[in-house]
């Protein structure tokens, strides 16, 4: 018997159970999390075992699939574009500057190679890095100084479980993959830390805070954050 759940954090999860499955057991694909399962086992001891192993699907679901990085490969965010130009010369050479990559390859460059990909993948990751650093406090600070919020700081992370987070004592801290959503989506994850420091929880009472925040429907921005998967 198959079936189909979707996770908030690891997306699409395949459930198949097994005839001859004497325990679960994950594999991270390019399309979701495919699971076997004991043909007895529970969904509670699915949801068991799924939490035990979390961490490591999160982390091996960020290596998966990722797109091969070539001439036709772009990146058009509203705060960083990234781009590969064919060049006449032997090296690969990369040119910076706010909010913009730009890397020129030989045309003969083997992007079958892994040491390729691995640079070109290391080079944006580290742009991405930088410019999240410069966009997304001030970004933070404007929206808080407009709805009039105040927080203790603000850092920039390389989580891949949470685009964003505020701590009990209002330390924000925020993913650089942030950087890589559509402006209404990142705006939207900065107010709803910033509307956790009045609601430290996910109560009715902090839903209809953000919607007003937002001017929309809250929860269905949170539902297209959950579809947004950000694969460098
Ligand atoms: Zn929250």
């Amino acid at each position: 018997m198959k079936f189909q759940l979707r996770d908030e954090e690891l997306g699409i999860i395949y459930v198949q159970r097994r005839h001859n499955a004497r325990r679960f057991n994950f594999r991270c694909a390019a399309d979701g999390i495919y699971v076997s399962m004991p043909p007895m086992a529970s969904s509670k001891e699915l949801e068991e075992a799924l939490e035990s192993v979390r961490p490591k699907l999160l982390e091996s679901r960020s290596m998966v699939g990722p797109r091969l990085i070539d001439f036709d490969y772009r990146i058009d965010a509203p705060y960083f574009q990234f781009q590969i130009h064919p060049c006449s010369g032997q090296r690969i050479t990369a040119r910076t500057a706010p909010g913009k990559m730009d890397v020129y390859c030989p045309e003969t460059t083997d992007f079958s190679e892994d040491r390729v990909q691995q640079w070109l993948r290391k080079v944006i990751v580290e742009a991405l890095k930088r410019n999240a650093e410069v966009v997304l406090p001030p970004r933070l600070e404007a929206l808080a100084q407009k709805h009039g919020f105040s927080y203790r700081s603000v850092r920039v992370n390389s989580s891949l479980s949470s685009w964003g987070c505020c701590t009990g004592d209002n330390h924000i801290r925020l993913s650089w993959r942030l950087l890589m959503l559509p402006q209404e989506l990142m705006d939207y994850v900065l107010l709803h830390e910033l509307c956790h420091i009045p609601h430290k929880d996910h109560s009715p009472n902090f839903w209809r805070t953000l919607s007003g925040l937002v001017g929309t429907d809250a929860k269905a921005l949170q539902r297209q954050l959950v579809r947004s998967q950000i694969v460098i």
